[in-house]
């Protein structure tokens, strides 16, 4: 297959073949790069086999380049007066490197906190540039990243070679962080003009969060900065990357069925941060995001507290009054529709909207719950062979085994959810949890129900 050779020089990922060994459309799409770069590669490919001082000399004309000179006024070019920068969204600016004259002359700690801008992430490798505007200092750069700590604000530093592809990999890791940072405050972005590398880490954060594919999310980053993701292997990587995420643990159904739950948990775990994946230790993703966002829409508030043991406390606020009158029998019918065809149109739609594991809240927010409960149907359905089996089921609800099983934490997490919700939905919910862990066991349904709302006692 001649188009192969394209990804054998790359181990960050995989092939995947569909059934009938035909390549899946996401590889196909890999092959039609449709974002283009605005650097050609023979010019990448010169400029980075030039050295750094003549680099500099040749292309950012020394001290004279205009990203490494600090001048005011230029409201056209500068978001932040004195330095050249761009709002790429509300949040995330994109600016060229720091100089040790926005620190001493234009006080720019206190720009950056006006602008509620809270992170800094530097994309520069150590000395690079070192023979433009005024050089580099010790630190390697061209200003000191201790100012903005000692100024309280956070400096990340990722070193991207300039102009070079990054492994889809390194790109997750550092969208992750880029993800993270945004959740503490606005960020602010540079490598050395704010082009190539920092256009294409907006890029592939907005194909992370936003679920955007990447010739969107360049056109997105370059309506705003025209000049952004230069190179062609910027663009490359950033098509990599979105193989990365539909063939390596991005996608909320994987491609095969597994047997554990665990399994799922680690298969989707390399594009969690670092506190959801404490979160999501035992649980998947999809089921805690879906429970949760469900409750959201039935109480005017909802809060999760999980303890170090994964003991969770749900509480919620009250009802919300479209919520309120839930017909039993409509309910029953539609959650449990035996088919999966609709759900599965349903999904692609999602997917093709974007719809990952690190979308999930963002794009289900909007939607009903029926539908998002009947997500989680068609994924314990495609996802999981048979979970568990009756006599370990009973054994773990008649607590005559009280070991921790692998599906055990997410059967009562999603009891525990169940049990918050309005009671006309008990039994239609019992009776999908019953086919969720056990396939086809009708018996399971009414002991589930009778967990959730105990029959009221004839002596009331
Ligand atoms: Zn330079």
């Amino acid at each position: 297959m001649p188009k192969l050779w394209f990804f054998s020089e790359n181990n960050d990922y995989q092939l995947e073949d569909d059934e009938k060994g035909n390549l899946s459309f996401m590889i196909i799409q890999k092959m039609t790069i449709s974002a283009s770069a605005t650097y050609s590669s023979i010019r990448t490919g010169i400029l980075s086999l030039t050295p750094g001082d003549q680099k500099c000399r040749l292309y950012c004309s020394g001290p004279r380049c205009r990203f490494c000179v600090v001048v005011t006024g230029q409201s056209e070019i500068q978001a932040i007066d004195g330095l050249y920068s761009t709002w790429i969204t509300s949040d995330i600016l994109a600016m060229a490197r720091l100089q040790v004259e926005h620190f001493e002359k234009l006080d720019i700690i206190e720009k950056f906190k006006i602008n509620h801008i809270v992170s800094v992430i530097n994309l520069q490798e150590s000395g690079e540039h070192s023979f433009c505007g005024n050089g580099n200092l010790s630190s390697g750069f061209s200003y000191d990243p201790e100012k903005l700590m000692h100024g309280g604000m956070y400096h990340f530093n990722f070193p991207l070679p300039d102009f070079q592809a990054c492994t889809p990999t390194r790109l997750l890791d550092i969208v992750k962080v880029v993800d993270f940072a945004l959740t503490l405050g606005k960020i602010a972005v540079h490598c050395h003009a704010g082009h190539g590398r920092t256009g294409m880490v907006i890029a592939g954060w907005m194909m992370f969060a936003m679920g955007m594919s990447p010739s969107q999310a360049v056109d997105t980053v370059r309506s705003r900065r025209a000049k952004a993701v230069q190179s062609k292997e910027q663009v490359e990587t950033l098509h990599k990357f979105r193989l990365l995420i539909r063939n390596n643990g991005g996608m909320i159904i994987p491609k095969q069925k597994m047997m554990l739950i665990s399994e799922y948990v680690s298969y989707n775990q390399k594009f969690l941060c670092k506190p959801e994946s404490r979160l999501y230790g035992k649980v998947p993703k999809i089921v805690y995001t879906a429970m949760r966002i469900t409750l959201q829409k039935m109480y005017s508030s909802v809060s999760f507290e999980i303890e170090d043991d994964y003991r969770l406390t749900i509480r919620c606020g009250n009802p919300l009054p479209e919520n309120k009158s839930l017909d039993e029998q409509l309910l029953d019918a539609q959650l449990n529709d035996e088919g999966h065809e609709k759900t599965q149109f349903w999904y692609s739609d999602q997917v093709k909207n974007g719809l990952t594991i690190s979308t999930i809240h963002r794009q289900l927010q909007n939607e009903d719950f029926r539908d998002i409960l009947r997500l989680l149907d068609l994924f314990f359905h495609s996802t999981f062979h048979q979970l568990t089996h009756k006599e370990e089921i009973y054994a773990v609800l008649h607590n005559w085994d009280q070991a921790e099983k692998d599906w055990s934490p997410t059967f009562w997490f999603l009891l525990k959810c169940i049990r918050q919700m309005p009671r006309p939905l008990h039994l239609a919910l019992s009776r999908l949890v019953a086919k969720w862990f056990l396939r086809s066991e009708v018996d399971l349904a009414p002991r589930i129900q009778q967990i959730l709302s105990p029959p009221v006692s004839s002596n009331e």
